[in-house]
């Protein structure tokens, strides 16, 4: 058995794995590209501290108790995941990269990687989106003089100071982006492709299951997942009310085109920036997947549960509606059970 990525979705899977009597290196390799362990959250900026951060769930098997809301999240989570992947012993394999996935003879995958190749009867996937940040194409873009950045390679809010900055995106890390920014830049305008909805009301567990059940049902149609927090709306806490009375949450229409002097409407209207940044999202990691001709013609996987159902023998976990912490938390376990039925604990070869 392979698992492809240890964030929160891969080290479930790895932990069902290991319950289930999987033992690691003989029976499973969890296979991550990244440096060191914490998933995405290691690469994410420090002023999004652990406070900031909604509803982060703790891995199965250990609670996330007593971390500091004001240090970065990438450290107390990274943190977290070190210790429990040793007190677990998931003995995940690093830096791995997994190039691709390819159908062999005698029905098992090939898991092709900068590390070798592994053959396996199934397959855990739970690359995440870190690694693909979408950035919308716009005419003009290729013009602008200033810098351009996507929330990927955000810095926190303090290079900006001084300057004039553009966010584009209407979800959470735009506002986050804004909120931060504002007090240090020149000035700052917010740039969306829709009206923002607001959320009143507390996000509880109706409002959490009504969003991931929109999500399912793309994923089971075989379109693009979007994401769980898209369709929940933007949570109408103090923060954001306090963007809304100051000003730096007064949206504008998302611009015809970007000039070298910044972003332009096609009915005149233009703002002058140094800079442009794009939060606008991120798409599925699945490229090493693309031998397999899993996508439907709409772009997406199909998949029931966590399988996908042109291929059994593969289980997208953290992917559409269980692309968040819990989410991931309950995909690994289910896609455990699935796939123990599918083997009926044979071993695989290394
Ligand atoms: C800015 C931001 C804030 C968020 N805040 C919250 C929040 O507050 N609460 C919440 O519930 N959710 C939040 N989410 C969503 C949440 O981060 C994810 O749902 C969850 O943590 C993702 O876990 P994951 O295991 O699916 O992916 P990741 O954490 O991205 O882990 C994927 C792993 O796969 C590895 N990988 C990728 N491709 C390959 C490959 N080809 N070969 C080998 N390894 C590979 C990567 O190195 C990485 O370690 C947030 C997301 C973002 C972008």
């Amino acid at each position: 058995m392979v698992v492809v990525g240890a964030g929160q979705a891969g080290l479930s899977s790895a932990y069902h794995l290991r319950r289930a009597g999987y033992e690691p290196d003989r029976d499973v390799v969890v296979l991550d590209h990244s440096p060191g362990p914490g998933g995405a959250w290691q690469f994410r900026w420090p002023s999004l501290t652990y406070g900031k951060v909604h509803g982060m769930h703790a891995l199965p098997g250990m609670e996330l108790t007593d971390a500091d809301p004001a240090r970065p999240s990438a450290d107390v989570i990274t943190e977290y995941f070190s210790t429990y992947e040793r007190t677990f012993d998931l003995r995940v394999r690093r830096p791995v990269k997994v190039q691709a996935v390819r159908e062999s003879v005698g029905g098992r995958l090939l898991v092709e990687t900068s590390a070798g190749t592994w053959a396996t009867r199934a397959l855990i996937n739970a690359t995440g989106t870190w690694d693909r940040p979408f950035w919308p194409r716009c005419s003009g873009q290729e013009t602008f003089r200033g810098r351009q950045l996507h929330t990927a390679q955000y810095p926190g809010p303090e290079e900006f100071a001084g300057q004039r900055v553009v966010v584009v995106g209407g979800g959470a890390s735009g506002t986050q982006h804004l909120l931060e920014i504002a007090p240090y830049a020149a000035s700052t305008t917010w740039v969306t492709r829709r009206p923002p909805v607001f959320r009143e009301g507390p996000f509880d567990e109706s409002v959490g299951r009504a969003a991931v059940a929109l999500v399912e049902e793309r994923v089971r149609q075989g379109l693009p997942p979007k994401s769980v927090v898209s369709v929940t709306g933007l949570p109408l806490n103090d923060a954001i009310r306090q963007g809304i009375a100051d000003g730096v949450l007064d949206r504008l229409p998302m611009f015809d085109r970007v000039t070298p002097e910044g972003v332009e409407w096609s009915d005149g209207r233009r703002v002058d920036a140094d800079v442009i940044l794009w939060a606008t999202g991120f798409r599925a990691s699945i490229d090493h997947l693309a031998p397999l001709k899993l996508r439907e013609p709409g772009g997406g996987i199909r998949v029931e549960g966590t399988r996908a159902v042109a291929d059994p023998r593969i289980h997208l976990v953290g992917y559409g509606p269980s692309a968040s912490t819990i989410g991931a938390n309950r995909a690994g376990r289910a896609a455990v059970r699935d796939i123990r039925r599918l083997l009926a604990g044979e071993p695989v070869a290394a």
